[in-house]
């Protein structure tokens, strides 16, 4: 059992470097998750430390896609919190005085080696293939001066770590239990520009802002000692440590923007996808479903059991075969109305609400059709691909290729049949129209159902595969079908 009764307080804290990766979500739902079970708070912090890589406008986009999923914060750089700033690059002043202390404690030190000089360096000891590896300590222990005689001399020092002989080789993980570490290297804490570098800012971060569990990727494993080593020197508790799984793609890579278009966070919301259908899948990456052999489950669920002893540490496969199976029943699990209100929304901010013609109204449409077509959705986006027909002209119905291939030799004789029976249904309703039709094609005129119904269905939609004939023919009206019946025998009769 997880001990649950003293609120944690977790974190995310990704970099705002582009487009947000789906990785940020991962992990901003198992913190929030386990924030949420003991009652505690989950944050957002925003690591800008790294200027070269600062992508402007990508901030918003982690605050967007982090609060359309749901995954909201109790403190962060838009919402304050007693514990701000929340974005690093406005703690600069708060670094410092640590970085003092730790070379005032002889801990860390100053080194004025050029980026020229520890390239030739780091070019050498890939060459000798040698044992140790990483910088060599030219400045340990030299003054300004003295250093400035010797090759290699930058005006502006950095700051590193002197890494004991004694660093810890390992360390208690959350689910990974006892985790062994290389030895790191003399880790930079301090960059010549005057900004800390990840190392420094996470721990004093951390620390400052009352973290009690640090959740995130697998690839900060290596990391850990050297944050372990901070804590010690600076006096503090470490929190506890939980390294999750990397997401994979189907060939076990690293999932990563250039490989996958789903490692794009922004991505499932231009596809189409429900929040509540991505979080369910991503609660299913390297952990059980709540109820065995039920995948369909709730946030709210997920949250009641949760619990690290749970996670698997084998890299999950990214299946978007399998999101696409949990969307379609997210999707059913809709009301009507609901779902069109999510396929509306879904046009408005994608800027993709099909275009109407004059006298159709495609909200309207999608209203009328979305009990016929809910079972078909995988997607939001498709709802406007099953509904294209019952918004064009009638005289502007695409007959695709393959629709007119399943057309029977007697496609002409049956059109005007069915344009007889559809004059002469009394309710236009999808019983009626079936019966009317089937009087006059099946019964009368003796066409088995299928080769009977085909030149409607072609004539009405112009596709294969429709929604449900009778129930689209009624949201088209009258007028509309006998125009597009008419169309299609005269075009054949040509
Ligand atoms: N800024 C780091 C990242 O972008 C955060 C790592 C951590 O959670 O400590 O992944």
């Amino acid at each position: 059992m997880i001990e649950t009764s003293t609120p944690a307080r977790l974190r995310v804290a990704p970099s705002p470097t582009g487009d947000p990766h789906v990785g940020t979500a991962y992990m901003s739902l198992f913190n929030l998750a386990y924030a949420k079970r003991t009652g505690g708070q989950f944050i957002l912090r925003i690591e800008d430390t790294d200027q070269a890589r600062f992508v402007a406008d990508s901030e918003r986009q982690i605050f967007d896609s982090l609060r359309w999923l749901g995954l909201d914060w109790d403190e962060g750089p838009d919402v304050g919190g007693p514990y701000g700033p929340y974005r690093q690059s406005e703690r600069l002043e708060t670094y410092r005085p640590h970085v003092d202390q730790l070379i005032a404690d002889g801990h860390a030190y100053h080194c004025w080696c050029s980026p020229e000089r520890l390239q030739r360096l780091r070019e050498e000891l890939a060459k000798d293939k040698a044992a140790q590896t990483g910088y060599d300590r030219l400045c340990l222990g030299l003054t300004r001066e003295q250093r400035s005689r010797l090759p290699g001399f930058s005006q502006t020092p950095v700051v590193r770590m002197l890494i004991p002989d004694d660093a810890p080789g390992s360390f208690d993980d959350l689910i990974r239990g006892e985790v062994k570490t290389p030895r790191p290297d003399d880790q930079v804490i301090l960059k010549a520009d005057g900004f800390p570098t990840y190392h420094l800012a996470v721990v004093v971060d951390d620390h400052l802002m009352g973290i009690t569990h640090v959740v995130r990727g697998e690839e900060w494993i290596s990391s850990t000692p050297k944050h372990l080593l901070l804590y010690r020197w600076l006096g503090w508790p470490a929190p506890a440590f939980c390294h999750m799984p990397l997401l994979r793609n189907a060939d076990k890579s690293k999932i990563s923007k250039r490989k996958n278009p789903a490692a794009r966070l922004l991505w499932f919301r231009e596809q189409g996808y429900l929040p509540e259908a991505l979080l369910n899948f991503m609660e299913l990456l390297a952990y059980p479903p709540v109820v065995a052999d039920q995948e369909q489950q709730s946030f709210d669920q997920f949250v009641a059991g949760f619990d690290w002893a749970k996670v698997n540490t084998t890299g999950p496969i990214f299946d978007l075969a399998k999101l696409d199976w949990l969307n379609g029943a997210h999707i059913r699990a809709l009301a009507d109305a609901e779902l069109s209100d999510r396929v509306i929304d879904f046009w408005n901010q994608t800027g993709q609400t099909p275009a109407a013609t004059p006298g159709r109204d495609s909200g309207l449409i999608l209203r009328q059709a979305t009990p016929i077509i809910k079972e078909r959705l995988t997607t939001l986006r498709q709802a406007a691909e099953w509904i294209d027909f019952l918004l064009v002209d009638d005289d502007e119905v695409v007959i695709h290729d393959d629709a007119r291939a399943q057309l029977p030799p007697q496609a002409v004789e049956l059109l005007s049949g069915a344009i007889e029976a559809l004059v002469e249904v009394e309710r236009f309703e999808p019983a009626d129209i079936q019966a009317g039709l089937r009087d006059r094609l099946v019964e009368r005129a003796g066409f088995k159902p299928r080769v009977a119904f085909t030149p409607v269905r072609v004539a009405v939609s112009g596709k294969r595969v429709s929604p449900p004939l009778f129930e689209s023919m009624v949201i088209l009206g009258r007028a509309s079908c006998l125009a597009r019946l008419r169309a299609l025998r005269d075009h054949l009769a040509d």
